[in-house]
């Protein structure tokens, strides 16, 4: 029961979240869809609601928190965020259940230790309150999620070259953003450093700054109007093929439909 499992529940701008733990507790990261499907999706793979020890948030925006605030005050869950990201949630008028006090404060870069894992916070370059993505460690195995980011920054790099097991995005298709229906500045936002990270950026990085600790990929937050996840997938396969580079899973997220339950084996290897 106690290897780790990863389950993507949402992943997109219709709401995301993720499930990281055990088979005895876990963790969400974001809830940006609404409870009942949370608990479904758990139920599903036989996982307990009830064990859910905490969400970490990423950011303030809407489809990263709709049911932040109804978990942490009336299923008192404790809610993992910086001071600035609490202040964005209170103050988004999306949101009608605000956040009083359910809060766990971090500061990024600080190890937050809970029983068998180890959380930390880094920043990413994106335009909300505050920003970050997370590394996991449990055991010997280290997690990352990257999403919302319109660059790959060196903390960033940093957190990739140590990770085995990697969610990130693949938000957009160049082509389809350039000749899609988006108006000019959505265009602008969605490519600027404070953006989203293009199928294209994340396939050039990965093909790049492989290393053999590497084994899952999993790409997140796909745009429904910019991409698909065919699309997506080959992108970054293509660019990894022409490194002779073949990874033990490269997977597109569904953007509203869960994925299986991911139960990951012991890394063996020291890294
Ligand atoms: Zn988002
Ligand atoms: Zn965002």
């Amino acid at each position: 029961m106690d290897r780790l499992r990863f389950l993507s529940i949402g992943s997109g701008s219709s709401g995301n979240c993720y499930y990281i733990g055990t088979g005895e507790y876990g963790f969400l990261i974001d809830a940006g869809i609404n409870v009942r499907t949370i608990k479904h999706a758990l139920k599903e793979k036989h996982l307990n609601f009830e064990n859910i020890w905490g969400i970490f948030v990423t950011h303030d925006h809407t489809d990263h928190i709709k049911s932040v605030g109804i978990l942490g005050e009336k299923y008192h869950i404790p809610v993992y965020l910086t001071q600035e990201m609490r202040d964005g949630i209170n103050r988004n008028y999306k949101i009608t259940d605000k956040l009083v006090s359910c809060c766990k404060y971090f500061r990024k870069g600080e190890n937050i230790v809970i029983k068998d894992f180890t959380f930390r916070a880094f920043p990413v370059s994106h335009d909300a309150s505050d920003c970050v993505g997370y590394s996991i460690r449990y055991k010997n195995q280290h997690f990352v999620i990257a999403t919302d980011l319109g660059f790959i920054s060196k903390e960033v790099a940093d957190q990739i070259a140590k990770a085995n097991y990697l969610v990130i995005e693949a938000n957009y298709d160049e082509d389809m953003l350039q000749y899609g229906t988006y108006s000019y500045p959505l265009k602008q936002r969605v490519k600027s450093y404070l953006g989203h990270l293009s199928n294209t950026h994340t396939a050039n990085f990965l093909a790049d700054n492989w290393h053999d600790g590497l084994q899952y990929v999993f790409l997140c937050h796909l745009s429904e109007d910019n991409n698909t996840r065919e699309i997506a997938y080959e992108t970054v396969n293509n660019a990894l093929q022409a490194k002779g580079i073949s990874p033990k899973l490269l997977y597109a997220l569904q953007r509203t439909v869960p994925s299986e339950l991911y139960i990951f084996d012991d890394i063996v290897k020291e890294q």
